[in-house]
């Protein structure tokens, strides 16, 4: 038996209780050879949750076991579509029950705040599994002529197999609705690793799996450290697909890993370093909303992040004033404020990593128009920063720091924004604000970017691919496209009536 933990919940005497064992064949399972647990932190408090029990390679293997035999016997090709439908409906609908206590337990493990959780991640996560709901019967082949009256070719979309999900910290509730959606819908069974920094979440919703109706082995739940676990799901030849999100970093090694061991299927959903730029014809009140939302949600740990600005010399200065206007109108506090709009970054290594981006910032000459100083008080806390000023080689603008730091810049042609704006080794999204419609037709179009936003920024439709170019990675989720990155398509060739002479 593994441990259930009542994690308390801030304001008031509720506690929330989380089993905080593995997840296999819809049980709660400890290690098989009792590895490392998992220290869980709150990022606003620094304040320890609870333990959770960390998966090891040998577990990965039972997982991954309990997965291929459901795959075989319950749920890949023994189920029907419809089937499908009805239990992804049921598990939103619970999640639905649960949204308000999943978005504290999200708030306490990520910090982002409780009212952001509950209403935008939980929200589209809810629909998510709707949409992919709707999919679950409709995933169908083709029927295609060939040759002759006596012989017919049609297509399968099979589902692919077993799926390793390995998901990041910053979206925990997103990010596993974005993999489980499609994959349950084609009729794949999933061994899903969230992230280590934040598994509580995806351990409360293996209990609704478990109650939506889902049959033992279809979705498995494996907490574990990147190189332990991950690895061991990357690598492993018993897993015909691995989906991930996070860094380009671990992008480059799970496709390693992928191509070492079975050639296994890989998409990726890497990091970004997004431009974002504002024309002179822009509404620059509008432009400034979007700007400091395209850089501050969700503390600025967003892959599409809008981190590098680059807005034209004629208005500079009065969008610079609005812009740090809206950003010093912003809330940074705990996730239980409901007043908030961001709260602290998740972990004491991310807070490290992005107060050193600020100091190389301030080495290298930027200057600081917003923020840049600590906190004194307990918490990953990092205010929203804007750089001006700054040079196309710093650090600050190269690299993905994933916090709340802005680097602006002016420039006077549109070509020089196109120039700058695709001056990196990223293309996941792009933005650009204008009220010449030619203009937004031409730079949305020369944008190296799998998401170009006119006019807003950062807003995703469950109905609509999202995914990266250039370093950003390979494959897309969301939308109808997603289905294909767990399909697999058969082509059967039929003849019914030709006689092959001999010798041919
Ligand atoms: P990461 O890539 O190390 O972690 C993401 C996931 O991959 C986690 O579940 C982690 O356990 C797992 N992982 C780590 N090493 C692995 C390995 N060798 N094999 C298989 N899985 C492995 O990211 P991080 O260290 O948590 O964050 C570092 C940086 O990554 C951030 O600063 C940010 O730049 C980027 N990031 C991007 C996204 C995104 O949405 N694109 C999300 C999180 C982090």
């Amino acid at each position: 038996m593994s441990k259930i933990v009542a994690i308390p919940i801030p304001g008031g005497n509720k506690t929330v209780p989380v089993n905080t064992g593995l997840f296999i064949n819809n049980e709660f399972v400890p290690s098989v050879d009792g590895q490392e647990n998992i220290t869980v932190v709150n990022p606003a408090t620094e304040e320890i949750l609870c333990e959770v029990s960390g998966a090891s390679a040998k577990d990965i293997d039972i997982a991954v076991a309990a997965a291929r035999k459901a795959f075989n016997t319950t749920w890949g090709k023994n189920v029907t579509g419809f089937e499908r439908s009805k239990l992804l409906n049921k598990l939103a609908d619970l999640m639905e029950r649960d949204q308000q206590e999943l978005a504290e337990l999200e708030s306490l493990d990520n910090g982002k705040p409780v009212r952001i959780a509950r209403d935008f991640d939980i929200g589209d996560t809810i629909q998510c599994l709707r949409y992919y709901a709707g999919w679950a019967d409709k995933i169908v082949g083709q029927t295609i002529e060939v040759d002759n009256k006596t012989k017919l070719a049609f297509t399968r979309h099979d589902p692919i197999g077993v799926c390793g999900q390995i998901i990041p910290w910053n979206y925990p509730i997103g990010m596993w609705g974005w993999k489980v959606g499609p994959a349950l819908a084609t009729g794949c069974t999933i061994v899903m690793k969230p992230s280590e920094l934040t598994p509580l979440t995806a351990l409360k919703l293996s209990e609704l799996v478990k109650e939506a109706g889902f049959p033992p082995g279809v979705l498995n739940t494996v907490p574990s450290l990147g190189g332990v676990g991950g690895a061991a799901l990357a690598a492993h030849p018993g897993v015909d697909k691995v989906a991930f999100t996070g860094s380009t970093i671990t992008g480059r090694k799970i496709m390693e890993a992928a191509a070492k061991s079975n050639l296994k299927k890989v998409s990726l959903e890497l990091g970004g370093k997004s431009p974002h730029i504002v024309f002179e014809s822009a509404d620059l009140e509008q432009a400034a909303n979007w700007a400091a939302l395209g850089i501050l949600y969700n503390t600025g740990q967003d892959c599409t992040a809008g981190s590098r600005l680059f807005v034209q010399d004629s208005i500079y200065d009065k969008f610079m004033a609005l812009l740090i206007e809206k950003t010093n109108q912003l809330t940074i506090s705990h996730g239980f404020d409901e007043n908030a709009q961001g709260g602290p970054v998740v972990s004491k290594t991310q807070y490290d990593r992005v107060w050193s981006f600020i100091e190389s910032g301030k080495a290298e000459g930027a200057k600081v128009a917003v923020g840049g100083e600590k906190r004194t008080t307990k918490g990953f806390w990092v205010d929203p920063t804007i750089f001006v000023d700054v040079k196309p080689t710093m650090k600050i603008v190269r690299e993905e720091i994933f916090g709340p730091v802005l680097s602006v810049a002016k420039f006077s042609t549109e070509e020089e924004a196109i120039e700058w704006a695709n001056d990196t080794s990223y293309g996941l999204g792009a933005g650009l604000h204008s009220n010449d419609a030619n203009q937004c037709m031409r730079v949305s179009s020369a944008l190296e970017a799998g998401t170009v936003w006119i006019n807003q920024y950062n807003l995703l439709n469950n109905n609509v691919p999202f995914g990266g170019k250039k370093q950003s990675g390979i494959g897309r989720e969301l939308g109808s496209y997603a289905l294909e990155e767990y399909t697999s398509v058969k082509a059967v060739h039929w003849n019914f009536g030709e006689k092959l002479s001999w010798p041919f």
